[in-house]
């Protein structure tokens, strides 16, 4: 039995379904990502947990115990929003201790320094919202939400708001605490990078359902779909026919198992990830090799990323190398590229 259980969570607003049969189980102490798009329902399920939207139908139960008809206010739920929701005319200090306040605990003053320690602000406590940054806020909002030592806590998408250096920090502060405290966590976002970074599970959502639940390794390294590959990771899709043994696209073809069970002459379209295709300066021979020139090559700090087109059509494949080793393809080189046959994922279009 896990420790905050999602069982067949529906629900739909005007007759569309936002969440449709969602399963979830979080064991003590773990942080799980909802990863999605926009309208996948990650907010709604979120909301449901924390009790301020009622399912249609299923439950959530913490600890074994139904939390059905239990308002959200006798949850023991902290949460941070993505707007950070302090209260403007308090200090980061008396924002945090307000929880406290509400449940009489003794000791407000120590609990606070304590609280405001553990988010890195111990020396900022008298400032109000607006004498703080974006990230600063955030964090006395964790702090706030972690100062009634809630049993769960849940994020929706705390660092969106934040500029990409604080959002990284953020986010490993976040990881660090929640470990520290050992703290089962819920964190909804729609940053791939973000999920992968913090998670031991990333749960990927689709129209309101699980696509996959698994680490994050193995959710970009063996997606279960091609909705999970494409949404987790920058990935090619080449259009082509299904042939015996592989997959042709356009002159040339590729040899491989992902396309067996499909039947030849299927439309198909080939999920390959940037830094697994090989790429090298064409030899002139045809050896089957997919074929292609260089448009553009961009440094993006630890990969160079080149786009080519392969020859006899339009299509326009990604292809990444580590910077530290790139060979210099100048747009309107002849290359041939070279996916990684146990990398490729083929479906049917
Ligand atoms: P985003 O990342 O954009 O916040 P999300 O994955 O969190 O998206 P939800 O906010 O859960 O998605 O919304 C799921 C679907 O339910 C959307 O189509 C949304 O428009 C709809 N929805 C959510 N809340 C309501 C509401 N209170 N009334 C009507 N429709 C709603």
């Amino acid at each position: 039995m896990g420790y905050l259980e999602l069982r067949g969570l529906r629900k739909s607003f005007g007759g569309q379904p936002a969440l449709a049969g969602l399963d979830l189980v979080l064991e003590r102490g773990e942080l799980v990502s909802l990863l999605g798009p926009s309208g996948c329902g990650k907010t709604t399920a979120l909301r449901i947990v924390a009790g301020f939207e009622t399912a249609d139908e299923g439950v959530v139960r913490v600890d074994g115990r139904d939390l059905t008809g239990v308002p959200a206010n006798k949850r023991d739920m902290g949460m941070v929003f993505q707007s950070y929701s302090l209260f403007p005319n308090l200090t980061a200090a008396q924002n945090i201790a307000f929880g406290l306040r509400l449940r009489k605990v003794r000791d407000r003053a120590g609990r606070t320094g304590e609280l405001l320690d553990l988010v890195g602000l111990g020396h900022l406590g008298k400032r109000y919202p607006h004498q703080l940054s974006g990230g600063q806020q955030q964090r006395v909002a964790l702090a706030r939400a972690l100062a009634v030592q809630p049993r769960v806590l849940l994020l929706d998408e705390p660092l969106s708001a934040l500029d990409a250096k604080v959002r990284v920090n953020l986010r490993e502060e976040i990881r660090r605490i929640q470990t520290e405290l050992g703290m089962t966590t819920l964190f909804v976002t729609h940053d791939q990078e973000e999920a992968l970074a913090v998670s031991d599970r990333v749960g990927v959502l689709s129209q309101g359902r699980l696509e996959q639940l698994d680490t994050p390794a193995v959710v970009y390294r063996q997606p279960a779909s091609a909705f999970v590959a494409q949404f987790v990771g920058v990935t090619n899709a080449v259009l082509g026919t299904a042939e015996e043994g592989g997959v042709r696209l356009g002159a040339y073809r590729l040899t491989t198992a992902a396309a067996d069970g499909l039947a030849a002459g299927a439309a198909v379209k080939v999920l390959v990830r940037p830094e697994d295709i090989g790429i090298a300066q064409h030899s002139g021979q045809d050896n089957g090799a997919l074929v292609g020139n260089v448009l553009t090559q961009s440094f993006l700090g630890a990969v160079t990323r080149l786009s080519v087109r392969l020859d006899g059509g339009d299509q326009v494949v990604r292809v990444d190398q580590p910077s530290s080793r790139a060979v210099d393809f100048p747009p309107g080189t002849t290359v041939a590229l070279d996916p990684s046959p146990g990398r490729l994922m083929v479906v049917e279009v």
